[in-house]
């Protein structure tokens, strides 16, 4: 895989008519737990047997360029600000839905990468603690119940149960093969399960929502992913849902916005974060939150409570 990597960082170069000579640095986004500082993948659900990967290590001494890691949905959210819907904001969250739900919270026009730099997985929110079992291993996270995989394995359980739909139509007649796509299909023909299951799905996406519209008191939320083009028949349940459980004032305040650089954002956000760190003297990340906090307000002898 990373040989793969290395060798798109040539085709572009190839395709731009770009002279590697020129080339500074290296934006790389990689879907999973990472470290931008020290560049260390340390693990992805959807990228079975990595583990405490030095990606950044490898490709600099690869390329012999500078190299940056960043988190694929943190780099899709500098995207969006960058140069996509979020353009001018100062707060706020981009989340991505497909087949789990990724996020990048940005503050004050910087990502918030936390302690270890792994901030912002809103996928794994517990939505519903006795929910369906997800990759990382917790019950009812958000991306069981609102991502595309989500909606697939609850039309799935509803067929086999016998409900009437033309699902299977799209679906080549296998139960197995149901994918959301399908499924959006079918709604959009007409069909009750398929409006019902996206309408639920939209329920669940408006609950997390929520939480985070109270937990970050957003300007913005911008929704990316392939799921979001679903549109309305998804999204307005989701509103309806977060509006019924934020804080009036706090969804009030906040306005939404679909994602503008699709597919694009991810690799736009990864250069850009790239050519802002190159800025820097150092690798130092701005917004280590934890940081700033600790150096005023607290006692200088702070009583921990045991865990
Ligand atoms: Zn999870």
């Amino acid at each position: 895989m990373i040989q793969s990597i290395l060798n798109s960082v040539d085709r572009v170069l190839e395709q731009a008519a770009f002279s590697p000579p020129s080339l500074q640095a290296v934006g790389v986004g990689a879907p999973g737990l990472s470290n931008p500082e020290t560049g260390v993948l340390f693990t992805s659900p959807n990228l079975p047997g990595w583990r405490d990967v030095p990606l950044m290590e490898i490709i600099e001494e690869k390329l012999g360029k500078r190299a940056f890691l960043i988190n694929d949905a943190n780099a899709a959210a500098l995207g969006e600000l960058y140069f996509g819907a979020a353009r001018g904001a100062r707060n706020f969250i981009y989340i991505t839905i497909s087949t789990g739900i990724g996020g990048g919270i940005v503050i004050d026009e910087k990502i918030y990468t936390g302690t270890l730099g792994i901030a912002g997985e809103v996928g794994h929110m517990t939505i519903n603690d006795q929910g369906p079992l997800c990759n990382c291993g917790n019950r009812g996270c958000w991306e069981t119940l609102a991502s595309g995989t989500a909606l697939a394995r609850e039309a799935r359980r509803q067929i086999k149960e016998g409900a009437v739909t033309t699902i299977l139509e799209y679906a080549g007649r296998d139960v197995e093969k149901v994918t959301a796509e399908g499924i959006h299909k079918a709604a959009q023909g007409g069909d009750g399960l398929a409006r019902s299951l996206i309408e639920r799905t939209g329920y669940y996406l408006g609950v997390g929502l929520a939480n985070l519209i109270n937990v970050f008191n957003p300007e913005l939320i911008v929704i990316g992913g392939g799921l979001s083009n679903i549109g309305d028949m998804l999204l307005q349940p989701a509103f309806q849902e977060a509006g019924r459980r934020a804080f009036k004032q706090s969804y009030g305040a906040v306005r939404f916005a679909q994602a503008e650089l699709g597919r694009n954002s991810g690799v736009l956000g990864a250069a850009a974060f790239a050519r802002r760190e190159m800025e820097r003297d150092s690798k130092t990340l701005a917004t280590r939150g934890s940081r700033k906090f600790a150096s005023h307000g607290f006692p200088r002898k702070r009583r921990e409570v045991k865990r």
